[in-house]
């Protein structure tokens, strides 16, 4: 292997092996995330073998982080960060006080001097935007109010960090330790956290006048350009441009600048076209940021230091989660959403690999204290998988009513097991689902929906209809649902793989349902043929019909209106995209009814 090509090397032996023990994890039934993890464990230091780049895998996981908060920037508005400032701004305050007491309690405890109690309670405060917004993703909660609340509380954090950064010298210095940072007096120091703020705000308001103006803008017209690949590019340097720029420019940290640039574009209409270009990319740097976690990790540690390390882990993953969860129940929230922040919150992450890089270079953190950090994030973001199932276990003995996994609408609202029977099931209300659910309701077909986003499961239930709010996937939701007794499944969501584990599911408990797939290409009619959905509607293959047959009956007409001696009236047939045409159910066409078996 040549030497010369570190970065070449990172990437390549990161990814590969991630991928390798990612699979491994994932055949183990255990979370993908362990994989990365044990991948960066074996590339790092501590163990023998190849050792990747520290720096560079650092740098890496941060373009990972840069991603991620665009893309949730650009499903959030600027209403929305503020309608949940009120919860987040003294939440995410508390919790941290809360947490960095407990952590400089420990500190105290192993000796170390005042500064570096600060910095250790301070890491052990924060989380990691990644595992959080990962966490969300994956179980489909960021756009709900409780993802809302996750995300804001996550910014007020990523403020309080870019403060706590600038400040750590000062303050250190003044808590008195050996060779820190050249001392200052009061006045300095708040002249220092006033210029950070100045500069905060300088970028956010740049941001929210000339930003939402030029950024929308320019994608527009990148898009009228007709070209996909400029569009893309625009689409990564606005979203690394504007973070490189608010961190070396005003001393922003690149995900705060991500996050504004995506927001400031989520009220472009092509916000979505937007999100969807950077997802590939954003997925492979995410799962650099877990190798580069893992890459610090010195296994060592379990023995030399066995006892605070489990105190550091239980600040991390209990102490930090009971304290969000009152402060939650405090302002009124529901059980739900106060388990969910908790569970959210529950790891650290790359917040507290800089706090302790800081706090080690200053002299005021220990070594020890660097290392419990480092195994603290890994043991806790390795265990946060766990922490999201505990909160379902909890969950459910609290709310016995409840009776499902799937989130309620508005915040304390439980849903009940329904009580139709011989019903229809619409999995998801987008442009197919609420098609079908429109004339399910016409023909007055007793159905049921279950849809993902709270936006779409409020418009249904608006029209009156039965929804479950959740994805389908979740364990549960299809038994509340009454699939045992339901005569018919329309899955008219676009992923073919959740849409067979749901089919599968269903089978399970209703052999007789009939199930009707939606699949985009003829892979994905396979796929769901193996899983047992036979009856699939293929978008693209209905389009093309629909197209030939128009242009048949119009040359058919036109062909009519002509004089023909010979043959009158007769028309050429329309043509076919199947040679050997398929039966089928059901068409495309908004303004036709698909048949309903029982309408
Ligand atoms: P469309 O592609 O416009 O028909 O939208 C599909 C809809 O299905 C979206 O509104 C998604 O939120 C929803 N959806 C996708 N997957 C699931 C799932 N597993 N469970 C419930 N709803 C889903």
């Amino acid at each position: 292997m040549p030497h010369d090509t570190p970065l070449i090397s990172m990437i390549v032996i990161g990814l590969v092996l991630a991928f390798i023990f990612g699979a491994i994890a994932n055949r183990l039934k255990l979370s993908p995330l362990v994989g990365y993890l044990l991948a960066g464990v074996a590339v790092g230091p501590a163990t023998p073998g190849f050792n990747a780049d520290m720096e560079l895998a650092q740098q890496l996981a941060e373009i990972g982080v840069i991603l991620l908060m665009f893309g949730v920037g650009l499903h959030f508005s600027l209403r929305e960060l503020l309608s949940v400032k009120a919860i987040a701004i003294p939440g995410a305050l508390v919790q941290i006080a809360v947490a960095t007491a407990m952590g400089a309690g420990l500190g105290w405890l192993m000796g170390w001097p005042p500064a570096g109690m600060l910095v250790f309670g301070l890491a052990l405060s924060v989380a990691s935007t990644v595992v959080l917004l990962r966490a969300l993703q994956e179980r489909r909660i960021l756009d709900t109010t409780r993802g809302h609340i996750a995300v804001g509380w996550l910014i007020v954090e990523d403020l309080a960090m870019v403060l706590a950064l600038v400040l750590l010298p000062p303050i250190g210095s003044l808590l008195g330790t050996a060779d820190g940072g050249a001392s200052m007096s009061l006045q300095e120091i708040a002249t220092t956290l006033g210029l950070t703020l100045g500069k905060v705000a300088a970028f956010v308001a740049i941001m929210l006048i000339v930003g939402r103006r030029v950024i929308p803008r320019l994608l527009d017209i990148m898009a009228a350009s007709g070209s996909r690949e400029l569009f893309r590019l625009a689409v990564l340097a606005i979203a690394l441009g504007v973070a490189w720029g608010a961190a070396t420019l005003f001393g922003v940290s690149f995900a705060l600048g991500a996050f504004f640039a995506g927001m400031v574009l989520s009220e472009s209409e092509l916000s979505q076209d937007a999100a969807a270009e950077t997802l590939p990319l954003r997925d492979a740097f995410a799962v650099l940021f877990f190798v580069s976690v893992g890459m610090l990790f010195d296994p060592s540690i379990i023995v030399r230091e066995p006892l605070p390390l489990l105190a550091t882990v239980l600040i991390i993953v209990f102490g930090k989660s009971f304290a969000a969860y009152g402060i939650v129940r405090l302002f009124g929230h529901s059980n739900a959403t106060a388990l969910t922040i908790s569970a959210s919150l529950a790891q650290i992450g790359e917040f507290s690999f800089i706090l302790a890089a800081l706090g080690g270079q200053l002299g005021f953190l220990p070594d020890t204290g660097r290392d419990l950090i480092l195994a603290g994030a890994i043991l806790s973001i390795l265990f946060n998988p766990f922490a999201f199932t505990l909160l379902d276990v909890v969950r459910k003995r609290m709310e016995p009513a409840a009776g499902t996994s799937a989130a309620p609408i508005s915040p304390g609202e439980a849903i009940a097991d329904t009580e139709l029977a011989n019903h229809a099931i619409v999995v998801g209300y987008g442009r197919v689902g609420r098609l079908v659910a429109e004339t399910l309701r016409k023909t007055a077909k007793p159905f049921l929906v279950i849809e993902d986003s709270d936006v779409l499961a409020k418009e249904a239930r608006a029209k009156g209809d039965e929804v479950f709010l959740g994805n389908a996937v979740q364990d549960g939701i299809l038994d509340s649902a009454g699939i045992a007794r339901a005569s018919s499944l329309f899955l008219a969501i676009p992923n073919c793989f959740e849409a067979a584990h749901i089919g599968d599911r269903a089978r399970e408990l209703n052999p007789g349902i009939i199930i009707v797939g939606r699949a985009h290409s003829d892979a994905e009619v396979q796929h769901l043929a193996d899983h047992g959905i036979t009856d699939v509607i293929m978008g693209e293959r209905e389009i093309a019909q629909g197209m030939l047959d128009i242009v048949g009956t119009h040359e058919a007409e036109k062909k009519a209106g002509e004089p023909r001696p010979d043959e009158p009236g007769s028309a050429e047939p329309t043509a076919s995209v199947n040679e050997e045409p398929e039966p089928r159910e059901a068409t495309g066409a908004p303004d036709q009814a698909p048949p309903v078996s029982a309408a």
